[in-house]
């Protein structure tokens, strides 16, 4: 089975990366990518490597010259870019749909 970028509407299946072990950092990397805050992350959720900048990458330079097989990230690194255009927490729909509610 081919694994997958997790990344709502992506699919990429090549530089793949598995969310970070640091809770703080692996809050961002979640609302960053739309997985939802409060949900279980899949098994064996990745994100690839297009969702980052160059500065994302601990060996950028080692890759580009051939010395390293595969990117590896900053331990800090975020996805930022190419990422879903609208993201919401369930909290924030919640309080959205209240509003919604009492308003009408
Ligand atoms: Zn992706």
């Amino acid at each position: 089975m081919v694994r997958r970028c997790s990344v709502v509407g992506c699919g990429g299946s090549v530089g793949l990366h598995s969310f970070p072990l640091d809770l703080e950092i692996r809050c961002q990397c979640l609302r960053a990518t739309s997985v939802l805050e409060n949900s279980q992350l899949p098994p064996g959720a990745v994100v690839c490597n297009q969702h980052f900048t160059r500065n994302s990458f601990a060996n950028m330079m080692e890759f580009e010259l051939g010395y390293s097989a595969r990117l590896h990230l900053k331990r800090e690194a975020v996805p930022t870019v190419a990422l879903p255009r609208y993201r919401c927490s369930p909290p924030t729909l919640l309080i959205i749909n209240l509003l919604i509610i009492n308003v009408f």
